[in-house]
């Protein structure tokens, strides 16, 4: 059995991968537009459809209780408490390791990615929502219930009317998730921006992807892009504090598909937001595959 499952979850996706542990190859499947009240169901009807593998990693997008196998609380899927390892272990009968989403990109960094050579690495996804994987002193950063992973909801400002995707206030991911970077624009429209012509306004079925291309011949929508990177940046300055890394890999969907729009502001902001050195900062090579071929990696 020289197989093993990897299965990346998210808000309306979901991605397979089948991979050989002794060639190293991988085949990777993608779902989009899924529901998620049938995610599950889905993940069991493509997985019974392969044959012969020895093990199980998945990843989900939330606050995990990673010695009970449970998916507590996820912002971006609007799920609670829902079991994970126990449902596909019974299932399926071989061993199933459970990832938040980002801790397994960092893992995939470590593996695969750039951070091979980095003792220090903080993998940063910028997507649907964003969140911090960390290998500290070689280390992976786990946390008491395994959810060292959450400083997308750190507080850039406390006196915030920007809601966060948890419900919060004023959190990193509340301006520069892909939800978060909408609702944001759509407030900075009706107050910073209130009477000022912009393309913004008149975008049919505005989304973070129509606001990153409209700023290159927009200037409120570039001028929108610049703070959200600048908030980018914060955060960004907010890890260099907490973990001092030598290398902060940027990926996530955002990041993958808006590369420089994504990644210059946060270069051009982040010195002044902190004492420390400024590390190498850069966009994963893995683009959006890091979460992925994280899933397998303690596999391989
Ligand atoms: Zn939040």
């Amino acid at each position: 059995m020289a197989k093993v499952i990897g299965i990346e979850t998210g808000p309306e996706k979901l991605r397979i991968v089948v991979a050989n542990t002794i060639t190293k190859k991988f085949k990777t499947s993608y779902y989009g537009n899924i529901k998620i009240e049938t995610m599950l169901d889905q993940i069991f009807d493509e997985v019974k459809k392969i044959e012969n593998f020895s093990g199980i990693g998945i990843t989900v997008p939330g606050i995990l209780d990673l010695a009970k196998g449970k998916l507590l609380y996820a912002p971006s899927m609007n799920l609670r408490n829902v079991e994970i390892v126990k449902p596909l272990e019974d299932e399926f009968n071989v061993p199933v390791l459970l990832y938040h989403s980002t801790i397994a990109s960092v893992l995939a960094e470590k593996l695969f990615g750039a951070g091979k050579n980095a003792k220090n690495l903080v993998y940063i996804n910028i997507g649907t929502w964003i969140g911090t994987g960390v290998i500290a002193d070689d280390k992976l950063i786990l946390g008491k219930e395994g959810n060292a992973h959450e400083l997308g909801h750190s507080v850039i400002d406390y006196n915030s009317s920007v809601k966060c995707p948890c419900g919060e206030y004023g959190h990193w991911s509340a301006y520069s998730s892909s939800r978060g970077m909408l609702n944001y624009t759509r407030l900075l429209l009706d107050t910073k921006y209130a009477g000022v012509k912009t393309l913004l306004r008149s975008a049919k079925n505005l989304n973070a992807d129509k606001i990153f291309s409209l700023a290159k011949k927009d200037k409120v929508a570039r001028e929108i892009v610049e703070e959200v990177g600048r908030i980018n940046a914060i955060g960004t300055a907010n890890v260099i504090s907490a973990y001092d890394p030598e290398l902060i890999t940027i990926g996530g969907y955002l990041a993958a598909k808006h590369k420089n729009q994504v990644l210059t502001p946060i270069t051009r902001h982040v010195k002044k937001y902190t004492i420390n050195k400024v590390p190498k900062i850069m966009l994963s090579p893995l683009g959006d595959y890091a979460t992925i071929y994280g899933a397998i990696a303690d596999f391989l």
